[in-house]
């Protein structure tokens, strides 16, 4: 069984992702979590739990991972803290679990990203600041030496996951369950072909293991 650390547990796709992880065969999930209140969901799910901030320093996020082959950065401000929130969790908060990373050698580390980080597709004023901090942690992860991989999904709807998506480079903007989300997730950390590799992630119509077979 490979640990796998997700940080950002109790968001909405990292619910379903611990959720996943424990009902597979291959994995088992760390929850990291900020408030010990939310332990619970989790360790109802037979999951690890550890129990820290993504504001705090990188020896303490590398502390959580001396048993984990693997992380999933699954976390983010939110649309509904300030701009200071966002460049502290999206970007450096990103950052950070990854120079944890390297310093424990947990090679492994996939990050959700948004649909489209590339200089010129960062939408409207109020958008840009979230997409340059997306670019930017997109940007550390590549150049990083880890195993990464870049999920890019597309607006993020809490719909039943169908287990059907669409994925490759560059695929036309659509929204996506985030249930099916972490389903590619799972998958990814499953794919040695996805080392090193990035795709953008909408609903679809082939099953998430034949999607991610054409990436
Ligand atoms: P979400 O429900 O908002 O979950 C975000 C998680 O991050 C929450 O569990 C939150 O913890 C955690 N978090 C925030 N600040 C933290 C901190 N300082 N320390 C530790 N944990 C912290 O997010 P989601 O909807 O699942 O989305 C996940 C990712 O997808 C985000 O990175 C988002 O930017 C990206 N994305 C979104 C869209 C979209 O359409 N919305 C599209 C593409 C990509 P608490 O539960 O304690 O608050």
């Amino acid at each position: 069984m490979k640990k796998v650390l997700v940080a950002g547990a109790n968001g909405q796709i990292g619910k379903h992702l611990v959720r996943l992880l424990q009902e597979s065969e291959q994995f088992e999930a760390k929850a990291m979590i900020r408030d010990k209140t939310q332990a619970s969901f989790f360790e109802n799910l037979g999951a690890g739990v550890a129990v820290a901030d993504l504001e705090d320093e990188i020896d303490v996020l590398a502390a959580l991972m001396d048993d984990v082959d693997a992380v999933v950065f699954a976390a983010g401000s939110g649309p509904h803290t300030g701009k200071d929130k966002t460049i502290m969790i999206d970007l450096d908060g990103a950052v950070k679990m990854m120079e944890a990373a390297k310093q424990k050698g947990v090679s492994r580390f996939a990050l959700i990203s948004s649909f489209d980080t590339r200089r010129g597709s960062w939408g409207s004023e109020d958008f840009r600041p979230y997409a340059a901090c997306k670019f930017y942690a997109d940007e550390w992860l590549r150049s990083s030496g880890l195993e990464y991989t870049i999920i890019h999904p597309g607006r993020l709807t809490n719909d039943e996951g169908t287990g059907k998506v669409n994925a490759g480079g560059e695929i036309p903007r659509d929204e996506v369950p985030r249930e099916d989300v972490a389903k590619v997730i799972v998958e990814t950390l499953n794919s040695p072909h996805l080392v090193n590799k990035e795709f953008q992630v909408t609903k679809g119509e082939s099953p998430v293991m034949e999607a991610l077979k054409m990436v």
